[in-house]
């Protein structure tokens, strides 16, 4: 084995990622029904407040799909056994990149070029 990555703990690692972002999307769904409410019996001021926050949580949200997909991705990656390796460039991901992210998907140069 020429892979010295433990897959099982970061499948888990994964898994339990994944559970995280499916709760708090549960919450954050329940949360903008509670807006909705709210804006029918307020003033203009905190309809603002209100809008804002909805625009926040819309933002997080997208940020969580994303997220939840690269999760997805990352776990069909270990079951093809292609975990490990850059989408991009198919180099070998740092181990301790996948250590504090296991859903990292691009090498560490890769990831920088795609944030420009
Ligand atoms: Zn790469």
């Amino acid at each position: 084995m020429t892979n010295e990555l433990d897959m099982e703990s970061l499948k888990s690692k994964l898994l339990k990622l994944r559970d995280e972002l499916q709760k708090i999307e549960k919450i954050g769904n329940e949360a903008a029904e509670t807006v909705e409410l709210d804006q029918s019996r307020v003033g203009r001021l905190s309809r603002m407040d209100a809008m804002q926050a909805q625009a926040m949580s819309v933002e997080s949200k997208r940020r969580r799909e994303i997220k939840l997909q690269q999760i997805t991705s990352a776990l069909k990656r270990i079951e093809n056994d292609a975990f490990g390796f850059c989408i991009k460039c198919e180099d070998e991901i740092d181990p301790k990149r996948l250590e504090f992210d296991p859903a990292s998907l691009l090498c560490i140069d890769c990831a920088n070029k795609a944030e420009k």
